[in-house]
């Protein structure tokens, strides 16, 4: 059987070393603080805020809560970042996606300061990410690195292919990988003969939004596997864009879901305030 990658016991240590620098911080007499905007009331991100919220508290965040009515305008929304923007004592800036239909939501991940963008979506973040100076990297692909690194699993001259092109998991966990030396492969929906592709792999990364699309004969043996996917089965139950069971055999290491890549986005984005901080 294969190991299993512990997401819930990594983001541990990194919200702990999070903890750390930010009291080391606050003795010295600063104060890292989050400013957290959600637009309406979307029962998924009122979960997703409130956990980072309680991220915060954990590691000593201070956060600036910002719940905005549905029907709040883009030109209002844009012009409460740019207050956060000149605000000195808020050092991030995190506005919840998706936001409501008549929101442009590129112009207003635009208006975020480069220097408080702790998701890591702008074109600022990604494009030093893209010719590899120091930015804020996106979370998800960032904790991945993080999993893989801290189980001792090495990238360099591996065969990487990563499912799916997003511009938020796809794209820069691709880029990431490249930086990390990996030999990296995309895949995406119009990709002829997807497993033939996938079985490359020596380390498969999985962002493909379909629940258990990924089945034991898409995987080589001995494969590291990471699942980026979060559903609700026909049971109401967690799972992946991997179908954990039929794949987990043929493993080296695997992610599982819960309990895999989903606790280390949190994570990640309280590693990326103390950085701006
Ligand atoms: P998107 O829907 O934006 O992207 C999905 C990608 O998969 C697209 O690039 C698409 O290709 C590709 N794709 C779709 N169908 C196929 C197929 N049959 N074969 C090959 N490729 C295909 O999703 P995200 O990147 O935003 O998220 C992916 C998954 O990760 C989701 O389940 C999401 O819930 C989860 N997620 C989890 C996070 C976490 O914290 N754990 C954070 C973010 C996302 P094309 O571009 O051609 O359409």
């Amino acid at each position: 059987m294969p190991a299993i990658i512990d997401g819930k016991a990594i983001s541990a240590q990194i919200k702990d070393e999070v903890k750390e620098r930010v009291s080391a911080l606050k003795a010295e007499g600063t104060e890292v603080c989050l400013a957290v905007i959600q637009v309406g009331n979307d029962p998924a991100s009122t979960v997703y805020v409130g956990n980072k919220k309680k991220a915060c508290e954990y590691c000593g965040i201070r956060s600036e809560s910002y719940e905005l009515a549905e029907d709040t305008s883009e030109d209002d929304l844009i012009a409460l970042i740019d207050r956060l923007n000149a605000d000195k004592a808020v050092n991030g800036i995190l506005v919840q996606l998706p936001l409501p239909s008549h929101i442009n939501e590129d112009r207003v991940i635009m208006a975020i300061d480069p220097t408080k963008d702790v998701d890591g979506f702008s074109v600022n973040s990604v494009g030093a990410l893209c010719i590899g100076r120091k930015g804020y990297r996106s979370c998800t692909p960032a904790g991945i690195i993080e999993l893989l690194k801290r189980s001792n699993i090495d990238i360099t001259g591996k065969e990487c292919v990563v499912i799916g092109r997003s511009n938020i998991v796809g794209k820069p966990m691709a880029l990431m990988m490249l930086q990390e030396n990996a030999t990296v492969t995309i895949a995406h929906s119009k990709t002829k003969d997807l497993p033939s592709v996938t079985k490359r792999a020596d380390i498969l990364i999985v962002a493909v939004g379909k629940p258990k699309m990924i089945k034991a004969d898409f995987v080589k043996e001995g494969a590291v596997v990471i699942d980026v996917g979060i559903h609700r089965d026909e049971n109401n139950k967690l799972c992946g864009d991997v179908d954990f069971d039929d794949v987990a055999p043929k493993c080296s290491y695997i992610t599982p879901v819960p309990g895999g890549v989903g606790p280390m986005t949190i994570a990640m984005l309280m590693h990326n305030c103390v950085e701006g901080a």
